[in-house]
């Protein structure tokens, strides 16, 4: 019974499996309308014109007959599991045609045909293809405005179907009709929970994409990309600030470059290599603050933004990773590999005229020059001295 009760997400099922499931919930329509008009007159034989009724069922079993034949040909293609695209269309322009015609037989185009369409966007959008929706779009809003304008006109009559109007001279409907629109709420309201359903999980997976597009595999940080625009952001940030102090705020920037990595990668293998850098990329953020950014700003090469941090506190903060990147040792099962760095620090008072790739590119130079002078060192570089 738990079985039967628990199913997955209709979001991730094949395609073919969720057009089956589409055509079955739009069958609902062509069942729920005829068996209206049946219930109707039967209740009140003079309420429907006879001749409409016949036409009406035999109207609806047909479209029904069809949505199960093209869903019996689906069942059979399962085993492929692409999409069948003559079904999707048919499925989703017949529904917006049937809505239309039916509800403008009962005069109830405009409310219950339009919510009806919008039940159906709203599936079509969580199991279907949205694109259909965009190309039919226009033609069944050119469709309501039509039947609507024909109407005024008096070419057409309003609510061709009835005899007699659904409500009482106070204005109160007939008791069938009250059963109808509460039967048609209640299954609307279980179609757009299967829609929120869908749609969450579409956005939780869109938010799982784009943290997977922003991250290093390796090494859990920020990739190159994803650090550059957080950087750019807290600059931008910075230099709204900027209007409000008296000071222009400083943002500290430090480059870091593992020492002959290569060396790593040839004496003790590409694993041993990983290894040193998923620990260093834990290092340098263990000596962060939180809110400092830290990327992996290429192979063994890593950047950190620090907010607010002067040309001290970044020589500092710089210092200290250093200091402990030379004292970490990598321990394997026969090896033991002892690692340095050599790091560049840049930082400027935020202003609009600098831009991030200068403040990337001073801590870069500084980089360099840690690397002539002999590795496992910091170097600073200030803005002005670069200009100079
Ligand atoms: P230097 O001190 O001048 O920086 O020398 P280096 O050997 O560190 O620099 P080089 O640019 O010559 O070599 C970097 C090496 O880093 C080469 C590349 O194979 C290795 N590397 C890059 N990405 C990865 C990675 O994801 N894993 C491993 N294991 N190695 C990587
Ligand atoms: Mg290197
Ligand atoms: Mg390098």
């Amino acid at each position: 019974m738990r079985k039967l009760l628990k199913f997955s997400n209709p979001l991730g099922w094949s395609a073919i499996d969720r057009q089956i499931l589409l055509a079955t919930l739009v069958m609902l329509l062509p069942t729920l309308m005829a068996g209206y008009a049946v219930v109707i007159q039967l209740r009140d034989p003079t309420t429907l014109v006879p001749a409409y009724l016949a036409a009406f069922v035999s109207f609806c079993s047909v479209y029904l007959l069809l949505l199960i034949g093209f869903t019996a040909v689906a069942v059979k293609r399962r085993a492929r599991g692409s999409g069948w695209h003559a079904m999707e269309q048919f499925v989703s322009m017949s529904y917006a045609v049937a809505v239309l015609f039916t509800t403008y037989l009962f005069g109830v185009h405009l409310t219950l045909g339009v919510l009806l369409l919008f039940i159906g966007i709203s599936i079509v959008c969580a199991l279907g293809n949205p694109a259909i929706i965009h190309r039919i779009y226009w033609w069944v809003v050119g469709l309501i405005v039509l039947i609507g304008l024909v109407q005024y006109f008096g070419f057409l009559p309003y609510s061709p179907m009835l005899n007699h109007s659904q409500y009482d001279p106070m204005g109160r409907p007939t008791d069938s009709l009250l059963s109808f629109w509460a039967l048609v709420g209640f299954i609307a309201s279980l179609i757009m929970y299967l829609a929120t359903v869908s749609v969450e999980s579409w956005v939780e997976r869109e938010g799982q994409y784009k943290k997977m597009s922003m991250l290093d595999d390796l090494t859990g940080l920020m990739n190159r990309r994803a650090f550059i625009d957080l950087a750019q952001q807290e600059i931008n940030r910075s230099q709204r600030r900027v209007a409000f102090q008296k000071q222009a705020p400083y943002l500290g920037c430090i480059m870091l470059d593992l020492d002959h990595f290569k060396n790593i990668n040839d004496n003790f293998g590409h694993d041993a290599g990983d290894e040193v850098l998923r620990l260093c990329a834990e290092l340098i953020t263990r000596q962060v603050r939180p809110y400092d950014l830290v990327g992996r700003f290429g192979g063994e090469e890593f950047s950190v933004i620090l907010p607010g941090a002067d040309h001290a506190s970044s020589v500092e903060v710089a210092s200290r990773i250093c200091e402990a990147i030379n004292n970490l040792i990598v321990q394997g099962r026969n090896y033991q590999i002892n690692v340095t760095a050599s790091i560049g620090v840049s930082c400027f008072p935020v202003t609009h005229q600098q831009q991030l790739e200068e403040l990337l590119r001073v801590a870069d130079d500084a980089l360099y020059a840690a690397k002539r002078q002999g590795r496992n060192q910091v170097i600073f570089k200030s803005f002005t001295e670069d200009r100079i």
